[in-house]
């Protein structure tokens, strides 16, 4: 419970700074608390009724993609196929579009991103958080059982072979965000911001037409702020972190972002990634894939990606980040 409690409050990594904002201006917030995680959405510059209908279509749409991605819920569409043994699957078109724009990220990256890790992830106990740490032969076995190519659309179903499996816990979020993004920007709200746990997706500009300004937290210590910058315009602020949900045995941190390659968490030297751009689910995908190459690895990946903005933080508190940030 307490490990839990500590989970919920480390994955609230970032935090708005809305200055200049004041609660009359019509200002609405309301928090929730799904997929084990935190989340806040603020309303900028609209009436009660609207904000409150607004909350609940978004409440909603949390709750349905929860229900179609879990692997927690015995009946989601990921927990179908993990199920599976073998047998086709029948699955949303959503859920076959965000599988198939995973597994082209998880080319993208060389595999440093992949949703197939789940075999590896369960060994782990991220799952039920009932943590150990595996025997190295049942590592190398479920090794045997992950990478995409394992993977067969027919239409709108999936095949995977026994013991293999998905986990959309690196880009569900994200993927969230865009989907709330949409609902919000549909009914006419302009400024606005999203947090989902360590993701933060932002609506237009502050209503008073000022950039955001955004924080990202310390991953070295729980109330501090290590990096602050102002952006405008519909986008997501990603940040995966080592730190955000771990357990440690023997004096020794085991954390929940696996090396796809070994089986084992990924020993990077970044002690935190953030990617922002307009693309949610891309930035989610992208933050864990960084955290997992690791610097050298991660800053040759963006030298040819121009398009995406970035802060690493690494292992000794160093920040490097994109140019454009300011
Ligand atoms: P990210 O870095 O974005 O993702 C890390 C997560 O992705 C890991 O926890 C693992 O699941 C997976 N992963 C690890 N390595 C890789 C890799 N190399 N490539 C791809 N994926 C990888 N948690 C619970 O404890 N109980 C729940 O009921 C629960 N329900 C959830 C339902 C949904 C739909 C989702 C999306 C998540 C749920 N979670 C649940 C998970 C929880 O919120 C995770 O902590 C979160 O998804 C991890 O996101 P992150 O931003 O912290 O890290
Ligand atoms: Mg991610």
């Amino acid at each position: 419970m307490i490990k839990k409690a500590l989970s919920i409050i480390l994955s609230v990594i970032m935090l708005l700074l809305c200055f200049g904002c004041n609660t009359g201006e019509r200002v609405f917030s309301k928090t929730f608390f799904a997929m084990d995680t935190m989340m806040k959405i603020t309303l900028y510059d609209v009436d009660e009724v609207m904000a409150n209908q607004l909350f609940s279509i978004c409440y909603d749409e949390i709750l349905r993609e929860e229900n179609l991605f879990s692997v927690n819920i015995a009946a989601s569409d990921i927990s179908r196929i993990n199920a599976s043994k073998g047998d086709n699957v029948t699955l949303s078109q959503e859920t076959v579009l965000i599988i198939k724009k995973a597994v082209s990220l998880s080319k993208l990256t060389d595999g440093a991103f992949d949703i197939t890790v789940y075999p590896v992830v369960k060994l782990w106990g991220f799952y039920g958080n009932e943590y150990s740490i595996p025997e190295s032969d049942d590592i190398i076995k479920a090794l045997g059982f992950t990478g995409s190519k394992n993977i067969e659309f027919l239409g709108n179903s999936v095949r995977m072979p026994k013991n293999s499996g998905i986990d959309l816990g690196a880009i569900a979020k994200g993927y969230l965000g865009d989907r709330l993004k949409s609902i919000i920007k549909e009914n006419g709200v302009e400024s606005a911001v999203i947090s989902l746990g360590g993701n933060i997706t932002l609506i237009g500009d502050k209503p008073n037409g000022e950039p955001w300004s955004v924080a990202i937290k310390s991953p070295f210590s729980q109330n501090e702020f290590i990096y602050e910058f102002l952006i405008s315009g519909d986008l997501s602020v990603v940040t995966s972190g080592a730190y955000e949900r771990y357990f440690e045995k023997n004096g020794k941190i085991y954390h929940h972002i696996i090396d796809p390659d070994t089986g084992y968490p990924a020993e990077s030297d970044l002690a935190s990634v953030t990617v922002i751009g307009e693309d949610g689910a891309i930035c989610d995908a992208l933050s864990t894939a960084l955290f997992v190459m690791g610097k050298e690895e991660a800053l040759t990946f963006l030298s040819q990606r121009e398009e995406i903005s970035y802060v690493l933080v690494s292992n000794g508190g160093e920040i490097t980040k994109s140019e454009n940030l300011s």
